[in-house]
């Protein structure tokens, strides 16, 4: 399984800036060994469709609906993702679930959403401090990931996977190695129990990860790609961590 190295632009860029590093990483990322996707705010969709049409670099977006169509105002079915060409769709980001009140049955209903519309959810897990310091990390993502896994059923092994410990989303304190690894052996062996591919299953890293640690997060067996928030939005940052995704 190729290793998924995933930018979340989230609330920004603007069409000359998003043209600009965008046409900074289609210059210089070469054929790469590891697959490449940008997800970026809803209304910068069709600039990425018509930017990235055929080249390496896949796209998504950020959410999408748990509904299918309707009175739903503001929200965006997967059918409109789809309609614009994308791969991925982030759900579940502690940003959304923190500031959006969006909970473990929100969550998986957006992530069996996605699915069912053909696009791959990227579905966020990740403990607070607070509830790193109280020993619930591993409580907490298998919670997480328990709401999505009896959701999308039999489609377990089609899920992306992102383990974003809150603590490190922004903060420049990215979890060591170790710490990550743990955790995602944790998630491996819950997404075992739940599919004959375990393996198909990709879980990324996210929280602070950047050109200078990526290399050894993504040297960890369990650890496939990395869910990358500020450093995407530089294209010399991304492209070294592309590079370290082998
Ligand atoms: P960060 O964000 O890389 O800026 O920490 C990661 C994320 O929130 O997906």
């Amino acid at each position: 399984m190729k290793k998924l190295i995933a930018g979340n632009w989230k609330m920004n860029g603007g069409l000359a800036a998003n043209e600009a590093l965008l046409r900074a990483l289609l210059a210089q990322i070469g054929t790469p060994a590891a697959e490449v996707a940008v997800c970026a705010p809803a209304p910068y969709l069709a600039q990425l469709q018509s930017l990235l049409n055929g080249s390496p670099i896949a796209w998504g977006s950020q959410d999408v609906s748990a509904h299918e169509q309707g009175a739903y105002t503001g929200e965006i079915s997967v059918a409109m993702l789809h309609d614009f060409g994308c791969r991925y769709a982030i759900v579940g980001h502690s940003e959304r679930r923190q500031y959006h009140g969006e909970t473990d049955a929100v969550v998986a209903a957006k992530a069996q959403r996605a699915l069912a519309g053909g696009v791959t959810p990227i579905v966020c897990v990740g403990e607070t401090l607070a509830e790193r310091e109280a020993g619930q990390t591993e409580a907490v993502v298998k919670r997480q990931l328990a709401a999505v896994i009896h959701a999308v059923a039999h489609c377990t092994s089609e899920i992306v996977v992102a383990y974003e410990p809150v603590w490190a989303i922004g903060t420049g304190k990215t979890a060591t190695p170790e710490q990550a690894q743990q955790v995602h052996a944790v998630l491996r062996a819950q997404l075992a129990a739940a599919t004959t591919h375990p393996e198909r299953v990709r879980i990324l890293y996210g929280g602070s990860m950047n050109a200078a640690n990526a290399a050894s997060l993504l040297a960890q067996p369990d650890i496939d790609g990395g869910l990358i928030g500020g450093a995407s939005l530089k294209a010399p940052d991304f492209l070294q961590i592309v590079a370290a995704a082998r």
